[in-house]
């Protein structure tokens, strides 16, 4: 085997530098992802705690494996013990 196909210590120092720069971009783009539907928050009343025992984990609009709910489009931040006026009891 040539030196010429072994990666040299420069290329293996490039690559691992550019793994650094690319990890707290790919951190931060997760975050980037997550939205809120400000507009329906208001008309609905949202708020992140329960009212009177309801919660977004017992509505039916709840989409826990997105965080989401089906009367917020876009809205990737509903928690679970969030509450609006659009809660309709699990059956
Ligand atoms: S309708 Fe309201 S209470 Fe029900 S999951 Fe959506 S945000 Fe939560």
């Amino acid at each position: 085997m040539t030196d010429l196909n072994k990666p040299s210590r420069r290329q293996f120092l490039k690559v691992g530098g550019a793994a650094l720069v690319a990890l707290p971009i790919i951190a931060m783009s997760g975050n980037a992802l997550a939205a809120k539907n400000e507009s329906v928050r208001a008309a609905l009343q949202y708020q992140t705690s329960p009212k009177d025992g309801k919660q977004c984990s017992t509505c039916q609009n709840y989409q826990a494996a997105t965080k989401g709910c089906t009367l917020y489009p876009g809205d990737t931040e509903i928690v679970p013990t969030g509450y609006c006026s659009g809660y309709i009891a699990k059956k």
